[in-house]
């Protein structure tokens, strides 16, 4: 990966440092470039991934001399399967929310037919991609990684944000091994979130907290929870509620943790607290208990939040553009090709989402630049 890293200095792909970066950002949203973008304006090179109700294809803008990821969403499936309320909290979280460690959107407009939202293309792909190459991470990069995600939780939930859906599909790494969280289709924006609570059926099996099945309302601890069914994944390997992948059953997550010889007794100690069932005595109400907990000790959190620390693993990157951190599966597609979407919602171990929700018509957004 040395060779790799010098490519990328040579051709510019990234700057110096992230920290950079991250302020270098407006530059695609200055007034030099143009005020309206369309889908012309992208070129499509590769199928990087899919969600439920669209792809995410990685995208070059001529003009900028860059890449991007652009997701498309089919206002066909969202319609059908309700989800016009879950897109549009998705597109506002990510035009608002601004932070080193999660997804920033650039651009969004639209067709007749489809929505697009333009993200920075994350070069390092997915986190489960690296989790199952590895089969396990160590502490120290584990710890890394959880680190960088408490700093993510803990900026949407100040933004009275709830993610729930925290996994490892759902964290993207960048060219220089830092996280982003990505995929806001199933987060809700609360009124309060010290206060309220919510009460919809969503998540995933494996990592959704108890309280959000058995439908007695719930609130930001649901994120905690499902932080440490991920901290206990990145160390051992495999989720301890894989059971819930074959059939959801309340008593799957009451049961006593087995403490994996891969985990240490601090690591354990933190995942128990967090992946405690009764909601009343889970660590997170306020974000600073899991900060100061003895498995963060050696975390400066202020250098963190800045990049300054620098990330255990660095993605294997060639050249602008490389899409080999990305499933075959998918970067083998044709570019043309649309995609069904019947089975990844039939899959037990995708994305549940309740559509129940009433169906409010949508005002699409899109058609304007963010600026
Ligand atoms: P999503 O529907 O947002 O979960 O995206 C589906 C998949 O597309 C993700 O799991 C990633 O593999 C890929 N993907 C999404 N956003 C990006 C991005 N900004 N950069 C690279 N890949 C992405």
């Amino acid at each position: 990966s040395d060779v790799c890293s010098s490519d990328l200095k040579n051709n510019l792909l990234s700057p110096k440092n992230s920290h950079e970066k991250y302020k270098d950002k407006d530059a695609y949203q200055s007034k030099d470039f143009k005020s309206k973008i369309t889908l012309d304006d992208f070129q499509t090179v590769k199928v990087l991934g899919t969600g439920a109700f669209g792809k995410v294809s990685l995208v070059y803008n001529e003009e900028l001399k860059r890449y991007f990821a652009m997701k498309a969403l089919k206002k066909e499936y969202i319609k059908k399967y309700q989800q016009t309320k879950h897109t549009k909290e998705e597109r506002k979280i990510l035009e608002t929310i601004d932070y080193p460690f999660i997804s920033k959107l650039y651009y969004a407009f639209q067709t007749k037919k489809s929505l697009y939202m333009i993200t920075e293309f994350m070069a390092g792909g997915e986190m489960f991609h690296h989790l199952h190459d590895c089969g396990h991470f160590d502490e120290n990069r584990t710890r890394f990684y959880i680190a960088e995600l408490v700093l993510a939780i803990d900026h949407l939930h100040k933004h009275n944000i709830l993610y729930r859906d925290l996994k490892p599909e759902n964290i993207l790494l960048d060219e220089i091994g830092h996280i982003k969280l990505t995929d806001f289709g199933l987060s809700k924006i609360m009124n309060n979130i010290e206060k309220d609570k919510t009460y919809t059926v969503c998540g995933t099996p494996v990592y959704v907290a108890p309280e959000v099945l058995t439908g007695q309302g719930y609130d930001k601890l649901v994120d905690w929870w499902s932080l440490g069914v991920l901290l206990y994944e990145f160390l051992a390997g495999y989720s301890p509620y894989r059971e819930a992948k074959n059939r959801v059953d309340i008593k799957i997550y009451k049961k006593k943790l087995k403490q994996d010889p891969l985990i240490s007794n601090t690591a354990f100690d933190l995942i128990n607290k967090l992946c405690q069932p009764n909601v009343r005595l889970r660590l997170g109400k306020n974000s600073k208990d899991i900060k100061n907990h003895k498995f963060f000790e050696s975390i400066d959190w202020v250098k963190l939040e800045k990049k300054e620390i620098t990330p255990p693993f660095k993605p294997k990157i060639r050249y602008q553009g490389d899409v080999r951190n990305f499933d075959k599966m998918f970067t083998d597609m044709p570019i043309t090709s649309t995609l069904g979407t019947k089975e990844q919602l039939l899959n037990p171990s995708s994305t549940i989402k309740n559509t129940k929700n009433t169906y409010i018509d949508f005002t699409y957004i899109g058609d304007k630049i963010k600026k």
